[in-house]
């Protein structure tokens, strides 16, 4: 098999060795005669898949112990609904939004459904290629919470480390979306009340949506709140209120123990460090591509870049093509080129992109 370097933003390459292990069980997990597919998610063999799954991400992610952890469904979009249905079960339930890239848009656009809200941070009129200091944010003391995406998977911007509302005085919780960054950097917990996560970017396939919840923000569920998405009865019942998507969970307790073998999530952190440096230093020496992103909000997983002459897009694409480098057009929205580089990428994907480049440069 000749396996190609899949840059794909999602759903996105997932570790060969975890592909290769959950090819081995498919149809028959650990003697049970049974795919984890076909299992009862009642029944022993699923318990000790979910709970071995939820200790590892606790481990590996060092998510304190008044977080719940939650296996939902209806990805990150769906997110952007069951956060407001969850905390804006208060009077005047207020929203601040931090707008940072199309995610964060999409966050706000839906958020209004259920809430008062305000627009804290538009990055739009820095066409999203930086983010102001927290302090100047446009932040209401009495918000129900305060809404991030953490790394903007379109627009290449990620916080290097999170807002901290505390030291502003702010005690509203800290919502993040990390669906593009998850597993990739330590998180910083203290600051914050609610994370969430659509599997298909570094956790495994799509269908599963992890959901990290502070136990003290459970009792404030509007009531038009599908049972279903009620944090609090999702955790009451360990992820099973109803049938869970059992084999995404099992992918991502794959991912996660793949994680470990790593060397956890400072292993990893190093890893993605040196492939980032690797991509925007070849990045910034060219003046042939360029990335227009403030370097202190720099993604380490998805590198936007420009070619200098746009009339040169589809030769480059389907050159890399030709050089098993696959799934690189940007974003619509942006344009260009987009090279997704989560955990799952080796770092001589980047290498192999980063000569392909090079060589791509050289012969115009
Ligand atoms: C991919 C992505 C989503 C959307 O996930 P869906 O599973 O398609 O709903 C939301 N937020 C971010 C940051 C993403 O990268």
């Amino acid at each position: 098999m000749n396996r190609p370097f899949n840059f794909s933003a999602g759903p996105a390459t997932i570790p060969l060795e975890v592909l290769n292990r959950a090819g081995a069980e498919i149809a028959d997990w650990h003697g049970t005669g049974m795919g984890v597919m076909e299992m009862s998610h009642r029944g022993a063999s699923f318990g000790e898949i979910l709970n071995g799954t939820l200790a590892t991400v606790r481990e590996v992610l060092a998510v304190p112990e008044d977080f719940e952890i939650l296996f939902m469904q209806g990805g990150g979009l769906a997110e952007n609904a069951i956060v407001p249905m969850n905390l804006c079960g208060v009077e005047n339930p207020k929203v601040d939004v931090a707008v940072t890239g199309s995610w964060s848009q999409k966050s706000l656009t839906e958020a209004k459904r259920y809430a008062d809200v305000q627009l804290a941070f538009d990055g739009k009129a820095h066409q999203f290629h930086t983010v102001a200091r927290t302090g100047d944010w446009a932040l209401r003391p009495d918000a129900t919470y305060v809404h991030v995406c953490s790394n903007e998977t379109i627009h290449g911007v990620e916080f290097q480390t999170l807002p901290d509302l505390k030291a502003l005085g702010i005690t509203a919780p800290l919502v993040i979306d990390c669906s593009s960054h998850i597993a990739s950097r330590p998180v910083e917990w203290d600051k914050v009340g609610l994370a969430f996560a659509g599997a298909q970017k570094n956790l495994g396939p799509a269908g599963v949506t992890m959901v990290f919840v502070r136990k003290s923000l459970l009792d404030q569920a509007m009531g038009i709140c599908p049972s279903a998405f009620q944090y609090k009865l999702v955790a009451a019942n360990t992820s099973m209120y109803n049938t869970p998507p059992t084999y995404g969970i099992y992918m991502v307790g794959l991912v996660f123990e793949w994680l470990k073998a790593q060397g956890g999530i400072a292993a990893i952190e190093a890893q993605n460090i040196a492939k980032t440096n690797l991509l925007y230093g070849a990045i910034d020496r060219s003046d042939f591509y360029r990335n227009e992103v403030d370097p202190a909000f720099r993604s380490r997983m998805n590198v936007p870049f420009l070619l200098a002459d746009e009339a040169l897009n589809e030769r480059f694409l389907a050159e890399a093509k030709a050089a098993n480098l696959l799934s690189l057009k940007g974003h619509k929205s942006v344009g260009g080129m987009r090279a997704s580089i989560y955990n799952a990428m080796p770092l001589s994907g980047v290498e192999a992109l980063v000569s392909f480049m090079q060589d791509f440069e050289r012969r115009l």
